[in-house]
């Protein structure tokens, strides 16, 4: 019998278009997987919506809040993620302090945050959760009615973009039924 015992992985990076669920589906995850998992908190610059909570969903920051603490190194990665001026980022001491606590860090971030991470952590793990396609997407995002037209159309253009960057995460998962969803990512995570 081996004795090399399989470490369990210490992060996770998550990414894929806006709508697409992975709110949803890491929330399933984390009740069903047994495992000790944290979700990073990002700061944004963007207006919070009616549902959210300052410190919980993100660290709203203001443009100078924001600037400053990346021009003080806070940052693990930051980018504008729906074209310029709405700036998102995951910070240092949210990794840092999961990790001491011997957690799964889960980082809900988008593609180019993904990669960046994955260079700075190479034994990270990268998922990429896809619609089953676009125009479910649409509706998924249509429904949540939380942006004005215009936002729904960045959204929708950076979604296509980053449909082209799955290929370069280690495991993609079809959100189409989510409780298959849900079992194929726990699958990802222990295997
Ligand atoms: P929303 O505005 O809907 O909360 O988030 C939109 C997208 O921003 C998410 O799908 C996610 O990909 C991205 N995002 C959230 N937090 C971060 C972060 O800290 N860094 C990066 N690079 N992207 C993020």
């Amino acid at each position: 019998m081996s004795n090399t015992k399989k470490l369990r992985p210490r992060l996770l990076i998550v990414s894929g278009p806006s709508g697409v669920g992975k709110g949803t589906l890491l929330k399933r995850v984390a009740a069903e997987s047994g495992l000790p998992i944290v979700m990073s908190v990002s700061a944004t610059t963007r207006t919070p919506r009616p549902n959210e909570k300052n410190g919980t969903h993100y660290h709203f920051l203001t443009d100078k809040q924001f600037q400053e603490k990346r021009n003080a190194g806070e940052f693990l990665e930051c980018f504008e993620v729906f074209g310029k001026g709405i700036w998102y980022g995951t910070l240092r001491k949210e990794v840092e302090s999961g990790l001491n606590d011997g957690k799964l860090v889960v980082l809900e971030i988008d593609v180019k945050g993904a990669m960046s991470v994955k260079k700075q952590f190479p034994d990270a793990i990268t998922i990429f959760v896809e619609p089953p396609n676009i125009d479910t997407l649409k509706e998924r995002l249509r429904g949540r009615g939380t942006e004005s037209d215009e936002a729904m159309q960045n959204r929708l253009n950076t979604a296509i973009e980053e449909l082209n960057h799955a290929h370069e995460f280690q495991k993609r998962i079809v959100n189409d039924n989510l409780d298959t969803a849900v079992k194929q990512f726990i699958n990802a995570i222990n295997n």
